[in-house]
């Protein structure tokens, strides 16, 4: 819709300028830094930063009716700039011009709602939220969209030039962080560290197309996340790890859009997010937290995350139920099929620990809760998800392996509408799929096929059928003609279908 067609009293909102202020703030010790250079670490006393907009009580100034009316305006722009994640500019970063945007066509992934089959199974109404349909297939398109848009906004500033943007992944950081960089060629390049056969080969085509240099590490993540800390210690490098605070911002729309799309009412709502490096989940309470403190929205919602028994220490520190008592301890992860996620030292659990504290603060009561599951139910609920007309990757199969944890263990109960983070595409993770249904899962998974979720291609190829066609040798005639009822009966007969009388 054209600008002259909206109604008078949004158009001069439409457009957003420039504005706020933000800073990068340090969680410890609470020192401000400007925003004119790459920050990741507080200077002062080395502990992660947030971005923080001195100006944030300016947004209070617009009642909540006129944010809700302006959100759902947006939606009917032309503007490339708005159409994903700077929808919610005002929240996710002021002071980026829109030229500086960079869109790929990532955000405002959809929300479907599960069938009734699946409903029933797990006892409440639930939604996934496919964020594998994100431009690279997961989430982490949301904060390279953000992250690259800011360093497109130095590069135009000149506070920045021939930018090399580097990562640790587990695979679908590094496939995102080369797309958004291959877009801002060639003023910026990428590098990318990938733990040595511990990503899926589609994941490492992605960066390897984009045509980022990629290096492969023995270890785990845990391992390239200390190269490439030490990287950007020392050399001129732009870390787009989620110790970047860019990239948190950028992933808040995951929230503002469930916001959205529940008309902004959150009594009675949940939201499931599996944890790895917890830069999401950090995100995702961020997001509900700013919407909240705005009156945007009126309630904040559960969240519930959920880690892999192979991979679980954020679950393991809130174990302990009283505050004061608990530790942070890494652990050691064992292989897991929530491989986005097998990360036993998570960046972001100081941003965690915060957050889930100011969270249940001012909502008064506990809201946050953390559930583990097995490797097992993990890859069963993804395949019964996959067989209900769903996308979920292994990760969203840990959402619901989650969803069920949490209903058996009182968190939620029936009267609740949950919305499930699908974090990235199943075809990212089709090898898990594949080891399922050959039975070739290595021990350490400790995954056992249930048979009922088996499935094999069947070759058809009666072997009284002397005459077949092959590429470039087609039959004709009576040849293919005999060709085509054999089969079709051969199929038939598998399928126990009968014939019709014609
Ligand atoms: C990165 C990732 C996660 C984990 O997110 P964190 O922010 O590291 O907690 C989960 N699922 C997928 C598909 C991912 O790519
Ligand atoms: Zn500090």
């Amino acid at each position: 819709m054209k600008l002259s067609a909206f109604p008078e009293e949004i158009r001069p909102h439409l457009l957003p300028a420039p504005g706020g202020k933000l800073v990068y703030r340090c969680l410890d010790c609470r020192e401000e830094f400007g925003i004119a250079q790459l920050l990741y670490t507080c200077p002062n006393c080395g502990q992660v930063l947030l971005l923080h907009d001195q100006k944030f009580q300016q947004l209070l100034d617009r009642p909540p009716a006129l944010w809700h009316r302006l959100f759902d305006y947006r939606k009917m722009l032309n503007v490339p700039a708005l159409k994903g994640i700077y929808r919610y500019h005002e929240f996710i970063g002021p002071v980026i011009p829109l030229e500086a945007v960079v869109y790929l066509g990532e955000g405002h992934t959809p929300m479907i709602e599960v069938n009734a089959n699946l409903q029933e199974q797990i006892g409440l109404q639930f939604f996934f939220k496919n964020d594998g349909q994100n431009p690279s297939a997961s989430f982490k398109d949301r904060g390279m969209a953000s992250a690259l848009s800011y360093i497109h906004y130095l590069i135009d500033q000149n506070l920045a030039s021939n930018v090399l943007a580097v990562c640790a992944s587990t695979g679908d950081t590094s496939a995102a962080a080369a797309l958004y960089a291959a877009y801002l060629h060639p003023h910026v390049k990428s590098a990318v560290l990938l733990p040595h056969k511990k990503v899926t080969p589609q994941q490492l085509s992605q960066p390897l197309g984009s045509g980022a240099a990629v290096f492969e590490i023995p270890g785990v993540f845990d391992d390239c996340m200390k190269v490439v800390e030490r990287l950007s210690e020392q050399y001129p490098v732009a870390l787009l790890n989620s110790k970047n605070a860019w990239r948190i911002l950028g992933q808040e729309s995951f929230a503002y859009e469930i916001c959205q799309d529940l008309e902004y009412e959150l009594q009675h709502k949940a939201v499931v997010i599996p944890v790895g490096n917890a830069g999401n989940l950090t995100a995702v309470m961020s997001g509900f937290l700013k919407f909240y403190q705005t009156g945007i929205i009126g309630e904040l919602p559960k969240i519930i995350g959920v880690q892999s028994r192979h991979a679980n220490p954020v679950y393991r520190y809130y174990q302990q139920t009283d505050a004061a008592r608990r530790r942070f301890s890494p652990v050691a992860v064992k292989p897991s099929v929530a491989q986005a996620a097998m990360i036993g030292n998570p960046v972001s659990m100081p941003r965690v620990i915060r957050l889930v504290e100011q969270y249940d603060r001012l909502a008064g009561r506990q809201r946050v809760f953390f559930v583990e599951v097995e490797e097992q139910a993990i890859m069963d609920w993804q395949l019964k998800a996959n067989r209900n007309g769903h996308i979920a990757c292994t990760h969203g199969g840990e959402s619901l392996a989650g969803l069920a944890a949490a209903v058996r263990q009182g968190y939620l109960s029936s009267r609740e509408v949950a919305v499930l983070d699908s974090t990235a595409h199943a075809l990212k993770f089709a090898g898990f799929q594949q080891m399922y249904f050959e039975q070739q899962f290595p021990p350490e998974f400790e995954i056992s096929p249930d048979r009922a979720l088996i499935n094999t291609p069947m070759l058809v190829h009666p072997p009284d059928l002397s005459k077949v066609p092959a590429p470039g040798k087609p039959l004709h005639g009576n040849d293919l003609e005999k060709f085509v009822q054999r089969m079709a009966d051969e199929i038939a007969g598998r399928l126990k279908l009968k014939k019709q009388k014609i």
